[in-house]
């Protein structure tokens, strides 16, 4: 089996224009896109939820033609309203993969503007209390997204992350390891908006708890970004001695060799 990205976006997320088959005709590995589902998204103003039948009708027509190489995936926004309908969403459809992410709060997405004038005493806390709340609260997912989105846009420096972000991040690796979810190394976050400093903390503080699961994603919403800084990646994973990360299909967690 060889590595492929775990975390892409295509039409069938709202905010992406690219089609499946762009993704297909780049290689001959397998293909997986993780579409948005963000309920109450405070950025278009209503429920963005994946058309699962258009999208299990597609894959199934394009496996057809592709030797079977596309998967199915989603990355579940948790809203702690939206919980009950969130998961019965996903009871009854097949992912390879579900990726767990927090976007936003209800009021705003952690990637808005105005977070920017926040204070970290006040994000932090939230984002990362929101984060372990999300384990709980959706067990059927297999990755832990972006850990950091909550401060992509936030100016802060390292030492002051640490001081404010380890008492919660502690606790929330913990968690992510009693439920079996894999640390997802997002390079949009590293290398868009420039929180490498951030993994190069948090991949040896979720190893000192004991992780042992890696999935690595460029979050690409168009072909351009497909497998963005993978060989940085990687790099930065072997640096901190792993050796192999997990795809996921069927829900189950493959490793693969870096
Ligand atoms: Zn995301
Ligand atoms: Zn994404």
């Amino acid at each position: 089996m060889k590595l492929y990205d775990q975390h892409m976006h295509t039409n069938f997320s709202y905010d992406s224009k690219e089609e499946l088959e762009n993704y297909l005709n780049l290689n001959d590995k397998f293909i997986v896109t993780t579409e948005h589902f963000d309920t109450s998204n405070p950025v278009t103003k209503k429920d963005d939820i994946p058309d699962y039948a258009a999208y299990a009708k597609r894959i199934d027509e394009l496996n057809q033609v592709y030797n079977n190489r596309l998967l199915k995936g989603v990355e579940v926004g948790y809203v702690k309203e939206d919980v009950a309908r969130i998961n019965a969403y996903l009871a009854d459809k097949d992912f390879d993969v579900k990726l767990l992410s927090v976007h936003h709060n209800g009021t705003y997405d952690y990637m808005d503007e105005e977070v920017a004038d926040m204070s970290p005493e006040q994000i932090i806390p939230e984002y990362y209390s929101s984060m372990l709340d999300a384990i709980e609260a959706i067990p059927s997912a297999n990755v832990l997204a972006h850990f950091d989105y909550g401060v992509r846009v936030l100016p802060i420096d390292i030492d002051t992350f640490k001081k404010l972000a380890e008492p919660y991040l502690i606790p929330l690796f913990q968690k992510t390891i009693e439920h079996q979810l894999a640390f997802e190394v997002n390079a949009k976050s590293m290398w868009k908006y420039g929180n490498e400093v951030l993994y190069e903390y948090a991949i040896p503080l979720y190893l000192a708890q004991g992780g042992k699961l890696f999935s690595i994603g460029s979050d690409a919403h168009s072909v351009e970004d497909y497998e963005s800084h993978f060989s940085d990646a990687i790099a930065l994973l072997k640096k901190h001695g792993v050796n192999d990360v997990v795809v996921y299909q069927k829900g189950k967690a493959i490793r693969v060799e870096i």
